[in-house]
């Protein structure tokens, strides 16, 4: 207390005069209050004072909430709304815990256990701190059956004569009730009814389980509309938290705006931060100074029809079963940043990864002072540079499949970024997959017909076809000189080597180039 602030309280605040005192309901207030330093200090001091207040109260959430990306001294107290939703996960997390507390306490060593996955605020899909991979037990119960055992006996009565009491005893039964009101879900409070030796009749009983019933049903509507509304939006909040602390960590400067969203991902550029220091065991990384962040919607219709490249991609087949929808998301973006890998260590032009976070690829920008580099679709190019562009891409799709192992499988004039006027830079490779994929073939044929018109049509004489193209990649050699035959052949090419696999479990043999692909990072 500031001794202070007391000794120059204004003269309103100390007592009246002599009539005020005599007055039976004390001394009137005044009516206007004059703002004084004093009272000033005094707000001072109560907001310090509920702030160590809330900090004794919250010691843990201040501490959950320092993510890796997030340390104490650049805590971001500028957006409210954000505040609010972590503070919001941390409390839904502390509240989680606790159920699970008192879930272990309930069961006990019982060999049978009720399960309060139910009640929790926070889906186990949701989340990603590693305490709450826990196997959730699936014993499901209902938690509104009675499960302690009655003391009235099967015959409904006990004792004998005038002393005999029945099971519609009034107090037996309003304990009973008492005792049932446990079996409410946890967040309903029912206080100690027990310890009190309450009794319930059974009207007031039905009524309250009645309500605990109808509230359970309307916080789990609450619960839904919540899971659903934030799908349907691009960048739902967890997103926009993990965005957030990217910013805060200081590895992200600003966010500046979006630069495009697709069916299957949203876009934002970003300037770049400081070093940052990701983890305790690895080396401090330069950031950009400008950034693309490309974050994989988590709305999962627009991932069924991708499934064909990523099931039957081996390097992900084992783990694919396994998964539910989000972490198949996920492994879009983790497929994006190997590739993207793979293609800088071969020296191809395409954006650099910065980290992989979730559903959410920083990577460097291609592109200068927030404007993207334009996608080849939309350059006007000379024919000049037209031929540097389409030889430059000859070059890659041949890096791409020998060197990296890789076929695009979306490669089109949409994804190939005119940088600088005279690079081109090729984008969007999540769904790139190696060249003995089951359909590998096909999607390089693919890629091959929508380079060869792309530059046929602008005019770049010297352009091989589709089929040449696909040979001077591949080196598979071809002959057929139509399109019909040579797609039968690319797909007798790809059962010879799916019939392989099947047979030795392992892919190769109908590719003469380099046999076993390079190991990255996986
Ligand atoms: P989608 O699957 O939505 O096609 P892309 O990876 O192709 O995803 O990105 C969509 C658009 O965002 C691109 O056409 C390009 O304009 C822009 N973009 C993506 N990555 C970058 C980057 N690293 N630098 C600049 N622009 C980018
Ligand atoms: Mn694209």
């Amino acid at each position: 207390m500031d001794p202070v602030g007391v000794a120059t309280a204004p003269p309103e605040a100390r007592p009246g005069p002599a009539w005020q005192s005599k007055c039976p309901w004390g001394a009137p207030k005044p009516t206007s209050i004059s703002c004084s330093l004093a009272d000033v200090m005094s707000e001072q001091l109560a907001k310090e004072l509920q702030l160590e207040e809330e900090n004794a109260a919250f010691p843990e959430v201040v501490a959950v909430a320092e993510g890796p990306f997030i340390t104490g001294e650049n805590t971001d107290t500028s957006s409210d709304l954000m505040l609010a939703q972590m503070l919001q996960m941390e409390f839904d997390r502390e509240y989680d815990a606790q159920l699970r507390r008192e879930e272990k306490k309930f069961n006990g060593d019982s060999k049978v256990s009720i399960s309060f996955e139910n009640y929790r605020k926070v889906h186990p899909f949701d989340s990603d701190s590693s305490e709450d991979e826990v196997d959730w037990q699936d014993t499901r119960h209902d938690p509104y059956k009675a499960d302690k055992p009655t003391i009235t006996p099967k015959k409904g009565f006990i004792g004998k004569g005038k002393d005999i009491t029945t099971k519609h005893d009034e107090v037996v039964c309003g304990r009973k009730n008492t005792a049932r009101m446990e079996n409410f879900a946890p967040e309903f409070q029912v206080g100690d009814g027990i310890g009190m030796d309450l009794k319930l009749s059974n009207q007031v009983f039905n009524a309250l389980k009645q309500h605990a019933y109808s509230e359970e049903r309307r916080s789990a509507r609450l619960h839904e509309k919540k899971e659903h509304s934030t799908a349907e939006k691009a960048v739902d909040p967890k997103t926009r938290l993990l965005l957030y602390k990217m910013v805060n960590a200081g590895m992200l400067e600003t966010i500046t705006g979006c630069i495009s969203t697709g069916k299957e991902s949203v876009v934002f550029h970003a300037y770049g931060g400081k070093y940052v220091h990701y983890f305790t065991n690895e080396d401090d990384k330069v950031i950009p100074p400008e950034c693309a962040i490309k974050v994989f919607k988590t709305t999962l219709n627009e991932f069924k029809n991708r499934d064909k490249y990523i099931k039957d991609d081996y390097r992900f087949k084992d783990r694919f079963s396994k998964l539910n929808p989000r972490k198949i998301i996920r492994m879009w973006a983790e497929k994006e940043m190997h590739n993207l890998t793979r293609m800088q260590n071969a020296g191809i032009p395409c954006p650099q990864v910065v980290i992989l976070k979730k559903h959410v690829l920083v990577m460097s920008f291609i592109g200068q002072d927030q404007v993207p580099a334009p996608k080849l679709k939309d350059v006007k190019l000379s024919s000049e540079d037209m031929k540097k562009a389409y030889y430059q891409i000859l070059n890659m799709m041949q890096q791409l499949y020998k060197e990296c192992n890789l076929v695009h499988a979306d490669l089109s004039e949409y994804n190939m970024l005119w940088h600088d006027g005279k690079v081109v830079w090729l984008i969007d490779v999540s769904q790139s997959v190696e060249p003995t994929h089951p359909h590998g073939l096909e999607f390089l044929f693919r890629d091959c017909r929508n380079v060869s018109q792309f530059f046929q049509k602008g005019g770049v004489t010297e352009a091989l076809n589709e089929r040449e193209l696909f040979n001077a990649v591949s080196d598979l050699n071809i002959a057929a000189d139509n399109e019909v035959d040579f797609q039968a052949e690319i797909e007798a090419l790809e059962k010879v080597n799916e019939d392989h696999v099947q047979k030795h479990g392992k892919k190769v043999s109908a590719f003469p180039s380099d046999g076993d692909p390079p190991i990255y990072d996986e």
